[in-house]
């Protein structure tokens, strides 16, 4: 099948895009990996395509004080060999598993954000580091921090007139760790199931965000600190990751029975992904937690 007949524009400015967006039934496309084949299929007719990719000021990524701002054209690829991209470690985990290198050579960060496939890898992680979307309209700028973006299955609070600028997100900081994990039958298939994981430590003080995806509409995140002071109690304070990944496992299956909420599919029943979950969590959170400690105690020596 061949993509319906569509008009194609391919502007040079933000302000060109924004204007162009004002047209009923445009869409942007940035690197294609998702949107041409939704139009060759025909699940989508969009009377006029906006490619972004000759706007100079959308290809930058940069780092800004605590943040690292990632323009809509850069590809997910760049921030896996650029440096400054080194400071969100969480991006750098999971990249590796975001399709095939050649996917990710084209396809863009702000792009797997804006398509928001409740299986995306990115998606995941913006919502575990709490993310913020910057949107331009013709009418100006907007921002919305990650818990409230993601709306549903491939769907968000973009306007049709609006584009994913950039996405913000936060530099991590010392006595941080994270950890990133999925299940897919095949490498570079979307998962089944995945977590990101985000542990701060400050002296006696631990806190632990999961992120879990493939398992609802859009990206779960829970709060995991009770989970993992429980399993700090059994072992001590500074226990090897092999010993805190039993103690979380006792703790794991709660979290998972509450945040997989997919009716099944033909990939997996819920009690499967269930299953996953929890064993990703209890592996993931362990790791976070180690790679906080360590990272704490190098700002300490420093
Ligand atoms: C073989 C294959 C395997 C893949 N495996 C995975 C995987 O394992 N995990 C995963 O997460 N992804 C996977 N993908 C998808 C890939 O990551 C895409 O690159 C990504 O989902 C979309 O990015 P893109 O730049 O290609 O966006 P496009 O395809 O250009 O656009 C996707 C959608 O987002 C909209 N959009 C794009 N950019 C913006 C913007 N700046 N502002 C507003 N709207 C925008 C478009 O209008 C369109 O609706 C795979 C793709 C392929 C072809």
């Amino acid at each position: 099948m061949k993509a319906a007949p569509f008009a194609y524009v391919r502007p040079g400015t933000v302000a060109d895009v924004v204007a162009e967006l004002s047209r009923e039934g445009s869409k942007v496309i940035a690197g294609g990996q998702s949107l041409v084949p939704v139009l060759a299929m025909r699940l989508g007719r969009p009377a006029q395509l906006i490619d972004i990719n000759a706007v100079p000021e959308l290809s930058a990524l940069s780092r800004d004080n605590g943040s690292l701002r990632v323009g809509a054209t850069v590809r997910q690829r760049q921030l896996q060999r650029e440096q400054v991209a080194a400071t969100v470690p969480l991006i750098r985990l999971a990249l590796p598993w975001v399709g095939h290198r050649e996917v990710r050579s084209r396809g863009t960060v702000c792009g797997s954000i804006a398509h928001a496939d409740p299986s995306a890898e990115l998606p995941a992680v913006a919502a575990c580091l709490e993310a913020t979307m910057v949107l331009t309209s013709a009418r100006g700028t907007r921002q919305v921090p990650a818990v409230d973006f993601f709306t549903g299955a491939l769907s968000t609070v973009i306007e049709p007139e609006e584009l994913l600028s950039e996405v913000v997100f936060p530099v991590a900081k010392p006595g941080e760790g994270f950890g990133f994990g999925e299940f897919a039958r095949r490498h570079g298939d979307f998962a089944l199931a995945g977590v990101a994981v985000r542990v701060r430590t400050t002296g006696e003080s631990v806190d632990a965000r999961l992120t879990c995806f493939g398992v609802s509409d859009v990206p779960v995140s829970v709060d995991v600190s009770s989970q993992l002071h429980a399993a700090l109690e059994t072992t001590g304070p500074d226990p090897s990751r092999a010993d805190l990944l039993s103690a979380l496992a006792e703790h794991t299956p709660d979290v998972a029975d509450d945040v997989v909420d997919t009716t099944g599919d033909s990939h997996a029943s819920p009690a499967y992904r269930r299953q996953l979950i929890s064993a990703l969590a209890a592996r993931e959170v362990s790791r976070a937690y180690v790679s906080a400690r360590d990272s704490e105690s190098e700002g300490r020596s420093r």
